[in-house]
């Protein structure tokens, strides 16, 4: 007999790949140009040539043994102390190399956290619309998810939603900002109130409720909006970080876990990462990677077309009568549909060759992401077709 959860888990497809997977088929029919394919969040513009050339220097340079060869369980202390550096330069903190534990991408970070916190029988709060994988990842850990519903007027926090939802269980919370689907961006009002209630409820219940949050959009933000650094807001915080979206590397899969000092009990929750990390079999992350990563970790891509996307596709759909809530960063928006049922808008979506997922998955219903990591001129061309769209529903 095997473990049914993960024969499940293998054998259903995400929505998202199934409509990826129908994008490339589409397009061998009717020309991958016919079809405007806003169902993945793969970045659509390059590393900086500066990772190459970093790879290759260190390829060339270094001691081959060394470079492939196994670091630190946690991660080069090198490679750690020059991400603190950098952190410590853009925001202010104080952070030293065992403050760091370098991970397989922010998937990975958010596994080893929820797997170092969670007991049977904990509790996991996520607030609506939220990153599928999330449920995966906490139910992994043995917990389970409390799904708070979205303030689908500006997708900040319902503090009210959230007050009544915690209890003693609650072992941690996490939060994605700026957001996949929504692309919004906790405000610093935001961040302020979260942290005042989550130290309330820890002096009440007599121990601390962890603050994940999960920021592989950390640097995709739009027209100067500023991204609190949460670690300065509350002690308890764990920044999952990847280089995924910033760097444009999601298939180099590096990201790390930041466990600030100040945190209860950092030590043992520090340990208790690395035991998760050890026994979810993940040891060191990739050792080139690690140290090209570190050595760019003041850069970004050019991710300036995305604003530039943000804005053509915002004023588009506005102007065609969708309720869109401008993103703050990120390259998703996630406009509400034109019918109650997101399942069917998005499936009527795919006639005019449309591909947009339902928030349903997200726990969102009644509306749609769009991602709009792709050329600007598809995301021109594509307004004739959300036009069709829309024209079908008067
Ligand atoms: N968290 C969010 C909100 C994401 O959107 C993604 C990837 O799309 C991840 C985590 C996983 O990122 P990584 O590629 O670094 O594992």
């Amino acid at each position: 007999m095997l473990n049914e959860r993960m024969v499940g888990l293998g054998t259903q497809r995400s929505v998202i790949r199934e409509l990826f997977e129908f994008g490339k088929q589409r397009a061998t029919e009717i020309g991958a140009e016919n079809v405007f394919d806003f169902s993945i969040g793969n970045p659509s513009v390059p590393a900086p040539d500066a990772v190459n050339e970093t790879a290759m220097k260190l390829i060339r340079e270094m001691d081959p043994v060394v470079l492939h060869g196994y670091t630190s369980a946690q991660g080069d202390a090198g490679v750690r102390q020059m991400i603190a550096d950098s952190l410590n330069r853009r925001f202010g903190t104080a952070f030293h190399a065992d403050n760091l534990y370098m991970t397989v991408g922010a998937a990975a970070a958010l596994c080893c956290c929820l797997n170092g916190l969670c007991n049977p029988g904990d509790e996991v709060v996520v607030f609506a619309p939220y990153f599928p994988e999330y449920k995966v990842f906490i139910e992994g850990a043995g917990a389970s998810m409390t799904l708070i519903p979205a303030d689908i007027e500006a997708f900040q926090i319902d503090f009210d939603a959230f007050e009544k939802a915690l209890n003693p269980n609650t072992k941690a919370v996490i939060i994605n900002s700026p957001n996949n689907p929504s692309g919004a961006v906790y405000s610093e009002e935001t961040i302020k109130k979260l942290a005042s209630m989550l130290t309330a409820k820890s002096e009440e219940y007599g121990q601390p409720i962890y603050l994940i949050t999960d920021e592989p959009y950390r640097e995709i933000a739009f027209g100067g909006t500023v991204v609190p650094y949460v670690p300065k807001y509350y002690k308890n915080t764990l920044v999952c970080y990847s280089w995924s979206k910033s760097l444009s590397l999601p298939g180099e899969r590096m990201g790390y876990i930041v466990v600030p000092d100040e945190m209860d009990d950092h030590e043992m929750v520090y340990a208790a990462i690395a035991g998760a990390g050890r026994s979810l079999g993940y040891v060191n992350a990739p050792g080139l990677f690690q140290r090209v990563c570190a050595m760019c970790a003041d850069l970004t891509a050019d991710t300036s077309v995305y604003e530039t996307n943000k804005n053509i596709l915002m004023k588009g759909l506005r102007d065609l009568g969708f309720h869109v809530v401008e993103p703050g960063g990120t390259f998703y928006m996630f406009p509400r549909t034109l019918e109650e049922d997101d399942v069917a808008f998005c499936e009527r979506a795919k006639e005019y060759n449309l591909l947009v997922v339902p928030g349903a998955g997200f726990g969102c219903p009644g509306h749609a992401r769009v991602s709009y990591c792709v050329q600007t001129e598809m995301v021109k061309r594509s307004l004739d077709a959300f036009e069709k769209l829309a024209k079908s529903y008067r």
